[in-house]
């Protein structure tokens, strides 16, 4: 069994799966990736341009040995066929590979590789095909956009020139390095045109060997070396993605410029929040020296590296003290360009971290002990857990002990919880985004959790801090008021008459906690994004349900690491047993790889045989009550639990499918980036209708998902929800709007 992606759905409606052990569900199928679309489109846009050029020959190199040419031309079935010898013999010209740095990195460039793309072979092309071999570069030649595509995927040229004298054979998309060139004496037209499509030289014909090597070594000196140089900077960006310590990077005028995602998670905000930002723009900590900022600037205008402590303001407000690195980046002429700040939490020498809450002052209560808090990260790197992602949580709440001592106004908004109608979002703005903690507190005492679990309200309370502050705060969906979103929708489905009358305390209890951990530690990227980056869980899990593994292990890691927050300490071992059972199972269950089968199989062991039977309330509750039809209950209700928001009021609704879209645009645009496959086309930032997106996901698994669901448990609020923004997306699209709102009148 391969990897799956959590979902994917194209506009067009295809579901992404790569694959999948349901293999004969009938949603699944494989599309063209991306790239290779866009490549193909960029050379060659039309598809019926072969048929427009007589002679259709395959891509060929054109080879040399002993310094000599040797081509050999003749007729098969009517097409030319040119062919050569093996390039490797090919000792006239310097072909080996040269040596370039980029900054203290050496790289090596293999020889350029040219494509001409020439529906016809006169002097023009042999004239390019002399300057490559003068200049030492390998070469191919295209007689059609289909042979040019071919050997363009096969070799991945530098340099593509085109015979821009046939235009109408060929329209032309982005590339980065094409050089078209037209006949002499028209009137000279302007290259912008040109330059949009991705062209970037023009070339006026001309067959001199020499004026073609000049252009060719041109192109290859500018652009093509400066490509090859930035493509390497893609490796620093990804060491600094994944690298534990805050990175910052401002122009020296100090505007940010970039943050990695330590970064987001040490100060709490996203990185959009920051970028373009002038730093002087942000809140700062009060806790500072009044002279330490200019001491800082004087250091590091002058050039020069500033280390030492520092407090930091966080986006909640509460201060941090950090041990921050500060480097002026020089560049041509000596002068400064950047400055890089690396920073890391200020631990002390009991190895505490150093936190300020804006409430609670009492330093001992802020700070984390760092050794108590070592597991396996979603970065996977480690099974030291970065402090800093506890740092922030730890310091800036003033948590209850008990439900008695959360602030009116808390309390007073916890006063709706019962309703579905109620505002997560309004819990997550007064809770400065800790919304899973209080919810949590409120919803395990109503069901009486505590007292099932023979624990204290504090160890509950100490453990949904630790659950909370183990979800990524940076991520813009899968974050903890998201788990407590999916844990109030649990509690509402488990207080329906149907479920309550189907399970027991201990599957209320399991299916409690395992809303409340199921996607702990997510670190904003899909599994398929995981496997393909060969990241270490995707390793340790084998490709099989790597996050959901991961959650739910991290889960009992995380509880029974610290008697004080281990809420199952004073339970026997079967009890233990059976409970966590359940709640690997539940977890396990929201994977959408199986999604069909944890629905039909709902179906038709539920649902059908309920309806079957009547109004026979015994042989209903027969139904109902078997051990295994009490598991698929539970399954079928974390997962309508865990997908819940598009039958949400309309603005959570919209609020949701803003927050899930951008999760998936940055990790597009960090597939980008990396070079890695774009697993959901579909959501790139530039292209995507969210409209269209949440219509696919809507017609695609929730329709007949909470049809069932509303069957069995009876929700008619929620379905009438579901259609209201069904419809509003529906009438978004129909008017071609992309966006998650339609544009205001004009
Ligand atoms: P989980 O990662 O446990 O939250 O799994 C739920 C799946 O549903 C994830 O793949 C989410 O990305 C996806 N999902 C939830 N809500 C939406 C939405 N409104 N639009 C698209 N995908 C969604
Ligand atoms: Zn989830």
């Amino acid at each position: 069994m391969g990897c799956a992606p959590s979902i994917h759905v194209s506009q067009s409606g295809v579901i992404y799966c790569r694959d999948s052990d349901e293999s004969n569900s009938p949603h699944q199928t494989t599309t063209i990736s991306q790239g290779t679309a866009a490549t193909l489109h960029g050379l060659f846009i039309k598809t019926d341009a072969a048929e427009t050029i007589p002679s259709v020959i395959t891509y060929q190199s054109r080879h040399s040995r002993n310094n000599s040419y040797r081509d050999r031309k003749e007729n098969s079935g009517g097409h030319i066929r040119i062919e050569a010898e093996t390039q490797t013999s090919h000792t006239s010209v310097k072909v080996s590979a040269t040596e370039e740095c980029v900054g203290p990195m050496r790289l090596t460039q293999e020889p350029i590789q040219v494509l001409l793309v020439f529906a016809k072979e006169d002097s023009q092309s042999d004239a390019f095909w002399w300057a490559c071999d003068r200049a030492g570069f390998r070469c191919n030649i295209a007689r059609t956009p289909e042979s040019a595509v071919e050997c363009f995927l096969d070799k991945h040229h530098e340099i593509i020139v085109i015979d821009g004298r046939h235009s109408r054979y060929f329209d032309y998309g982005n590339h980065s390095f094409l050089s078209l060139y037209r006949p002499p004496d028209q009137e000279e037209p302007s290259v912008l045109p040109l330059l949009c499509a991705g062209f970037s030289r023009r070339f006026v014909e001309n067959s001199s060997v020499s004026a073609c090597y000049n252009e060719l070594i041109q192109i290859e000196h500018g652009e093509v070396r400066c490509q090859f140089k930035l493509r390497a900077c893609n490796s620093i960006f990804t060491a600094l993605e994944h690298c534990q310590e805050a990175v910052e990077i401002t122009s020296e005028d100090h505007i940010i410029q970039y943050v990695n995602p330590a970064f987001e998670r040490m100060m709490g905000y996203h990185k959009g929040e920051l970028i373009g930002k002038e730093l002087t723009e942000l809140p700062k900590s009060d806790k500072n020296r009044a002279d330490l900022l200019d001491t800082i600037n004087t250091c590091i205008k002058k050039g020069k590296e500033w280390q030492g402590i520092y407090f930091a303001r966080k986006k909640s407000g509460d201060s941090i003290q950090q041990h921050v690195k500060i480097t002026p980046v020089i560049g041509q002429g000596g002068k400064i360009r950047h400055f890089v700040a690396i920073k890391k939490p200020h631990i002390d020498n009991n190895n505490q971290v150093k936190c300020h809450s804006l409430r609670h002052r009492d330093r001992r209560k802020d700070s984390v002990d760092a050794r108590s808090l070592s597991s396996r990260g979603s970065d996977g790197t480690t099974i030291q857990k970065p402090v800093s992602e506890f740092a922030p949580f730890m310091s800036q709440l003033a948590i209850p002990v008990t439900l008695n001592d959360v602030p009116p106004s808390i309390a007073e908004m916890l006063n709706d919880e019962e309703c579905w109608e109620f505002n997560i979002l309004d819990l997550e703005a007064a809770t400065h985004k800790r919304p899973l903690t209080y919810l949590g507190l409120k919803i395990f005492t109503s069901f009486g959790v505590c007292e099932f679990l023979n624990c204290s309200e504090a160890t509950l309370r100490s453990w949904l801090q630790l659950i909370e502050a183990s979800y990524h705060s940076s991520n813009s969906y899968h974050n903890s008021t998201h788990a407590a979103d999916v844990l109030h929708a649990t509690a509402y489905f488990l207080r329906k008459e149907r479920v309550k009358s189907s399970l027991d305390q201990l599957d209320e209890v399991a299916a409690l906690i395992a809303a409340t951990v199921h996607d702990v530690d997510h670190p904003g990227r899909t599994n398929s994004f995981l496997c393909n980056a060969g990241s270490e869980l995707a390793i340790l899990y084998n490709d099989t349900a790597v996050l959901e593994s991961h959650h739910a292990a991290l889960a009992f890691q995380l509880t029974v690491r610290d008697s004080k927050s281990n809420i199952f300490k004073n339970i026997d071992r079967n009890q233990f047993r059976t409970l966590r059972q359940a709640i690997i199972d539940m977890v396990l269950a929201t994977e959408m790889t199986r999604h069909f089968e944890h629905v039909s199989k709902f179906v038709n062991s539920i649902n059908k045989p309920m309806a079957s039977v009547n109004s026979d309330c015994e042989g209903q509750a027969n139904i109902r009550n078997s051990p295994e039809n009490r598991l698929l209950i539970k399954r079928m209700l974390i997962k309508c639990a865990d997908v819940a928001n598009p039958c949400r009021p309309l603005e959570l609704c919209i609020e949701w499918a803003g927050r899930i879209s951008e999760e998936y645009f940055a990790q597009t645009d960090e597939e980008k980036r990396q070079g890695l496959p774009v697993v959901m086309p579909v959501f790139d930032r530039n292209t995507c209708s969210v409209p269209k997106s949440q219509i696919s996901f809507i017609d695609y698994f929730i329709t007949d998902m909470f049809d069932a669901w509303d069957a069995f448990a009876s929700l008619p609020g929620l379905m009438e929800h579901l259609s209201e923004n069904y419809k509003y997306w529906k009438n978004l699209d129909e008017m071609k709007c992309k966006s998650l709102r339609p544009p205001p009148p004009s």
